[in-house]
């Protein structure tokens, strides 16, 4: 069973990000990117399911900048046997992405794709449910555990209430969630490795899909900025400013 997994190349979770003075989005000039960390998740989990002898070859894909690249060079030391950049300098929205997908998806025929369940810079968590709908797969969005039961997929979900199991027929869509997983750091001989491995470059175009967006941001802003507390002197004073102050009671 081939398994594809979708890495996007976004802004390391550590950074503290900064939003641009024209308000037309983050800053990511002289920024640490890294993989996003639910597709690190998920190439560990095409990695275990491997190692268990469920799946066969994995194959890394990133649509983004050139630089991509480096992603896909972590998720073949994390495991992954070779690398697809869909290489695009513009801003790629969920729908774009799932298109693009699609396409590598008809031209891999793999039985399983396993994204993030949602990207840190975006926080769309679409594309996964866009590529299933667009394919007719079946999804398990939000998964923490994942088995193989004959020509099935058992998925265990996060949702609200606590966990609900669905089982998919094959092919599928999975999204990761933070707890079906922790993923290994590459070791140094799997790092010089992957170096060998191949990374094929296309091009939206090759592909046949026009990556245009269909939204504009209209602007980004940083969140407010938190008031100092005060002290208070008494329980009494305390209840004074709930009432005239906060107006909470
Ligand atoms: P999102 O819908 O943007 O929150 O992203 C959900 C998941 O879709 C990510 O965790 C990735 O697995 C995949 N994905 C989104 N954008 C890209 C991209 N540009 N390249 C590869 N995979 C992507």
């Amino acid at each position: 069973m081939k398994v594809l997994v979708p890495v996007k190349r976004v802004v390391d979770y550590n950074v503290k990000v900064r939003v641009k003075a024209d308000g037309s989005g983050v800053e990511t000039a002289n920024v640490k990117m890294s993989m996003n960390p639910f597709d690190e998740i998920a190439v560990e989990e095409a990695v275990r399911l491997r190692e268990k002898g469920v799946a066969g070859e994995i194959v890394a894909v990133s649509c983004g900048p050139n630089a991509a690249q480096e992603q896909l060079r972590t998720a073949l030391a994390m495991g992954a046997d070779r690398g697809i950049l869909v290489e695009h300098d513009g801003v790629l929205e969920p729908l774009a992405v799932a298109k693009l997908l699609k396409t590598i998806v008809a031209k891999e025929g793999p039985a399983l794709v396993i994204l993030g369940k949602q990207a840190i810079d975006d926080d769309m968590s679409a594309t996964g449910q866009m590529l299933a709908a667009l394919l007719g797969w079946g999804q398990g969005t939000f998964a923490s555990k994942i088995e193989k039961e004959g020509e099935s997929l058992r998925v265990t979900r996060e949702v609200d209430g606590g966990l609900e199991t669905v089982s998919l027929k094959l092919p599928a869509i999975v999204t990761t969630d933070l707890r079906l997983n922790e993923p290994r750091y590459a070791s140094l001989p799997n790092i010089m490795k992957a170096r060998k491995k191949p990374i094929e470059t296309l091009k939206p175009a090759d592909l046949g899909v026009d990556p245009t967006p269909r939204l504009s941001v209209l602007k980004v802003e940083e969140p407010a900025k938190r008031q100092a507390g005060k002290k208070v002197g008494s329980v009494q004073e305390l209840v004074e400013k709930l009432r005239n102050e906060a107006k909470v009671i």
